[in-house]
């Protein structure tokens, strides 16, 4: 059975009384195309595990559970659970977790349902909660190899960005910190149920095997980013000085002597610019 065709979700809908809750960011794919294309090009395959953020009705699931040795998938909401039931019934190698993402304790749950094995993360993500999502899989530093998702348009083009651009903000230099992000490919917005009133893309970001820049303190890193970025039209030193407490003319010398004008924007540095300010500040001010 097809579940991508409309007739057969309103069918299960109304057997198992559910109903779209918007605020939960429920669009689903109702292209039969995109979940394959996701799949394979967020690289599963027989050898590897795959986790999945967001079931709705199993779409994307089962062509994940299809090309890899086992899924694990998060669903938060519990009303979906008949319906997965159903369209999923078939398959022995399907976990399903329900549970807030956000509140789930990632480590363990590698520990417990991955073990050593290589794993992908594929999905189609809740909207309303993206930034948060793709920060808190980086952060963890999970064992992950790669990082596939559906987000938004607009958030496609921020995350894909080359830093130094004006489309660059803080979570473009954060995701280049710890990966290589791609755009992979478009998906109208007519491809989901209900039609969400912004077109999507589909992005992977192929996590650093090692780390990619010597950073000596990776909060303040962090922290010099999203205070750089929180004026990102003006002139950067004024919220760095306010952010870090240091006065301006000591930030202004450190840029200096790494080659930055102290009149720059945040979206005009480069990553290694963020990595030598960062290690500039941490040298001058942290230890001293
Ligand atoms: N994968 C399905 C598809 O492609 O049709 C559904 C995608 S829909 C955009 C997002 C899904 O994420 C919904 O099923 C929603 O209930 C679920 N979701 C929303 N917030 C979540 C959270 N915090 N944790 C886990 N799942 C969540």
């Amino acid at each position: 059975m097809q579940f991508t065709d409309l007739g057969v979700i309103k069918d299960l809908f109304n057997r198992n009384g559910f109903s779209f809750t918007k605020s939960l960011g429920q669009n689903f794919l109702i292209n039969p195309s995109v979940c394959p294309k996701i799949a394979e090009m967020g690289g599963c395959n027989k050898d590897i595990c795959s986790l999945e953020i967001g079931t709705g009705i199993g779409v994307l699931t089962k062509e994940l559970a299809l090309r890899s040795k086992k899924t694990v998938a998060i669903e938060i909401d519990m009303g979906l659970k008949p319906i997965l039931d159903e369209t999923l019934s078939d398959f022995s190698n399907i976990d399903i977790i329900f549970a807030d993402f956000m509140e789930v304790d990632l480590k363990k749950l590698f520990e417990e349902k991955f073990g050593n094995e290589e794993t992908v993360i594929c999905a189609n993500l809740p909207y309303y909660i993206t930034s948060p999502v793709i920060m808190r899989i980086l952060e963890e530093k999970l064992p992950v190899k790669s990082i596939t998702v559906m987000v938004q348009r607009e958030a496609a083009d921020r995350i894909c960005a080359k830093v130094g651009s004006r489309e660059c903000g803080a979570l473009t230099v954060a995701v280049n910190y710890y990966s290589y992000p791609k755009k992979l490919f478009n998906v109208s917005r007519g491809s989901f149920a209900p039609a969400p009133n912004v077109d999507s893309s589909v992005i992977r970001l192929d996590i650093a095997p090692e780390q990619k820049y010597k950073v000596c303190d990776e909060k303040l890193f962090f922290k010099i980013v999203k205070s750089a970025f929180s004026q990102r039209r003006k002139q950067m030193i004024n919220p760095l000085s306010s952010e870090l407490g240091i006065e301006k003319h000591k930030i202004s010398e450190i840029m200096t002597d790494i080659g930055i004008k102290t009149t720059a924007r945040a979206e005009e540095l480069s990553m290694d610019d963020f990595v030598s300010l960062c290690n500039g500040i941490q040298k001058d001010f942290v230890h001293n």
